[in-house]
């Protein structure tokens, strides 16, 4: 229970079938839609490759998703990797050097490159180009080999993670936000169908307001409910029976789990509202911290329930009023 929303993929998400495969399909990030669809035109008028596209933001929200149907789009080929799992320069270069022009090279978790591994792909991303050391000692010598024109496609929780010059190569940054109750029920009402589960538009608003902002959530949820309703021999989903399930299952009604609760609690009862550092945050949970950052914070920033100042995390009297608990005086909204 304590999973259910984490934003994190878990092996029983099953996210494939639920995958939008256009951009028309594609709910939500109308910003983010328009600019590649008119960038994906371009490149294809001028049968060009498209320029390195970044995307950034929360897990969850829809960049591997993306990621995939800007192939699609461009009708090119789709290849997938993630940082961590790059161990050598070696592999890289084998990535590389097996695409064909036009390709995507998918690269998830981007900041966590081995520095070894990223150094290589800035000529790569620059010039279209490898080069290879031959040999040791005095006898080595530096090889270029040339690289077909792909694209690379990275996605990060934060832009802010990536160094400086990778931060550079990419032409299209694209940062992906939260997504509004209305788009989440559009993602609910849609995963239904595809689910061949009755739902009400109340049910599925209900679902799409205790989901984080996010859709891989969402999804998750609305299984979660049906099991619910299956059991309960409910013909359709509705707000009343999906307000229970959630309800069983621990979810609040601004969709916090107990993780989110403890934080806040934390917060709360030790450091009376803050400020507090995040590192002083992460020890007293045991957490990393990037989980803290990248997880918890983002969404709880979102709604406004804290605040990030320069000497630490502060919750706000909208916090406080969640928890059931009396601000100290002087607490901010
Ligand atoms: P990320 O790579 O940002 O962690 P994913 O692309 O893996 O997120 O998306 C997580 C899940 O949410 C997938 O199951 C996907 O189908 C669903 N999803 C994401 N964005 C949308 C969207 N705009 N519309 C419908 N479903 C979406």
């Amino acid at each position: 229970v304590t999973d259910l929303t984490t934003p994190l993929r878990t092996p029983e998400d099953a996210d494939a079938a639920l995958r939008p495969k256009s951009l028309a399909e594609f709910v939500g990030q109308a910003a983010a839609r328009e600019n590649l669809r008119i960038f994906i035109e371009a490149a294809k008028a001028r049968s060009d490759a498209l320029d390195h596209v970044l995307f950034f933001g929360p897990p969850g929200l829809g960049k591997t998703t993306l990621a995939q149907i800007v192939a699609r789009e461009l009708g090119v080929g789709f290849r997938s990797t993630s940082g961590p799992v790059i161990a050598k320069a070696g592999d890289l270069a084998a990535l590389l050097t097996n695409l064909e022009d036009g390709d995507v090279l998918f690269i998830d978790e981007i900041h966590r490159l081995a520095p070894a591994v990223e150094e290589i792909l800035y000529p790569a991303m620059e010039d279209r180009a490898l080069d290879i050391m031959i040999g040791e000692g005095p006898s080595a010598r530096s090889v270029r080999i040339d690289l077909p024109k792909f694209t690379l496609v990275g996605a990060t929780t934060r832009q802010g993670l990536l160094t400086t010059p990778l931060r550079d190569r990419f032409g299209i940054p694209v940062r992906l936000n939260f997504y509004t109750h209305a788009e989440l029920e559009q993602v609910i009402t849609r995963a239904a169908r595809l689910l061949g589960l009755g739902i009400a538009p109340d049910g599925a608003l209900e679902i799409a307001k205790r989901s984080r902002g996010t859709p891989r959530i969402a999804g998750r949820l609305l299984r979660r409910v049906r099991d619910f309703a299956t059991v309960a021999g409910a013909p359709i989903v509705d707000a009343k029976n999906a307000d229970a399930a959630l309800n069983r299952l621990e979810v609040d009604a601004l969709g916090l789990d107990a993780m989110d609760r403890r934080y806040l609690t934390m917060i709360a009862d030790i450091y009376r509202g803050g400020p507090v550092g995040v590192e002083t945050l992460a020890a007293g949970l045991s957490e990393p911290r990037d989980t803290i950052e990248d997880v918890i914070e983002p969404y709880l920033l979102q709604i406004g329930l804290i605040a990030r100042t320069a000497r630490g995390r502060m919750l706000n009297a909208s916090a406080w009023k969640h928890l059931g608990l009396n601000p100290p005086s002087g607490a901010q909204d």
